[in-house]
């Protein structure tokens, strides 16, 4: 047998039964894809069910307001791709599904990978679908450090067997998931380590990408009303189209812009987005009255972590708590500099 066929014949004994697996329909296809551009399979199944249980077609989301979506879409996180997916559904339903690769890749936040994976899984088009699976089995495989995309994607189609592109694109997939794996591959337990150039020293390939990290460093104003929280709809960045409390860079302007005067420092909040890191110092403050329920909006994950984080420490408050005047210089917090979300 040759390396195709043994990786294949791995697949179809090895494969983990997940329901887009079950299924040729694009729409399933590309909501299950755009899942799982940034969640890990078991987080992303119930957002899977959920979603397609409300909106069985493009058509059915096109129609339906974007906030509807978010709604399923809580705790997910990445919120773009929400607003991708609802963007292309309507772009669906106006022009029809495109059943080949170019036309995939220009509906809204579909990029090469999704659009490979949809047009050979659900079309049965000879394309390659490389992601970060993917990747690092062919740079193994083939003993490359830095591997271009464009070197990685010609690999990857000159391998591709003619018949059954779909089922070949997800062997690889699974094969970098569950046997090819960044760190300890089972290079005895693999398929492919006949042919495989790197299975002496796999963790040597790729290298990993250097990944500009960046530090935000800004201040979360959680002040709470009777009805609620100040909450503030992005419109840009990370969350846009989410609600946080507000945020800033200098404390004083961030007062003031609501009509507030101090606030209680209450203590830092860190948090992860794909490339950055987040530090927030969070004041809390007093609304006489109004305020938003949390659960009436749409909220960030970063959002619900300042909320959470400001009810548990107003309950356990410590000895010497800061105040804060308007008067306060942003240069006490340290600011880098970095534009806030
Ligand atoms: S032999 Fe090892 S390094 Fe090569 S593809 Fe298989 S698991 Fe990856």
């Amino acid at each position: 047998m040759d390396a195709r066929a043994e990786l294949l014949h791995w697949y179809r004994k090895n494969a983990r039964d997940l329901p887009w697996r079950k299924t040729q329909d694009p729409w399933a296809i590309l909501v299950s894809e755009v899942l799982l551009q940034q969640t890990r399979v078991a987080q992303a199944l119930p957002y899977y069910r959920r979603i397609l249980a409300r909106f069985p077609t493009p058509e059915a989301l096109a129609q339906a307001p974007l906030s509807e979506l978010f709604a399923l879409w809580q705790g997910a996180g990445y919120y773009r791709r929400a607003q991708h997916l609802h963007r292309a559904a309507q772009r669906i339903a106006e022009r029809g599904f495109p059943r080949e690769f170019e036309g995939l890749c220009a509906l809204p936040g579909v990029g090469l990978y999704t659009a490979g994976a949809v047009a050979s899984i659900a079309f049965g088009e000879r394309v390659p679908a490389v992601d970060g699976n993917v990747r690092r089995v062919l740079a193994r495989v083939h003993a490359l450090e830095n591997p271009k995309e464009s070197e990685l994607w010609k690999r990857a189609a000159a391998w591709m067997p003619e018949e059954d592109p779909g089922t070949w694109n997800q062997a690889l997939m699974e094969l970098g998931a569950r046997v090819c794996t960044p760190k300890a591959p089972r290079c005895t337990e693999c398929p492919l380590a006949e042919v495989c150039r790197g299975r002496e020293a796999p963790e040597r390939y790729p290298r990993p990408r250097s990944r500009k990290s960046q530090e935000w460093r800004l201040f979360a104003l959680v002040a709470k009303g009777p009805k609620g929280y100040l909450l503030v709809r992005r419109t840009a960045g990370p969350w846009s189209g989410l609600y946080t409390p507000p945020l800033g860079e200098d404390p004083g302007t961030l007062l003031a812009e609501h009509g507030l005067s101090r606030a209680q420092v209450l203590g830092e909040v860190r948090h992860a987005l794909s490339h950055r890191r987040i530090r927030a110092q969070v004041l809390l403050a007093r609304l006489a009255e109004g305020g938003t329920p949390p659960d009436s909006v749409p909220l960030s994950a970063f959002a619900r972590k300042l909320l959470r984080f400001a009810e548990q420490a107003a309950a356990e408050p410590k000895t010497g708590e800061a105040f804060l005047p308007v008067a306060f210089s942003p240069a006490d917090a340290g600011s880098d500099g970095v534009e806030p979300p």
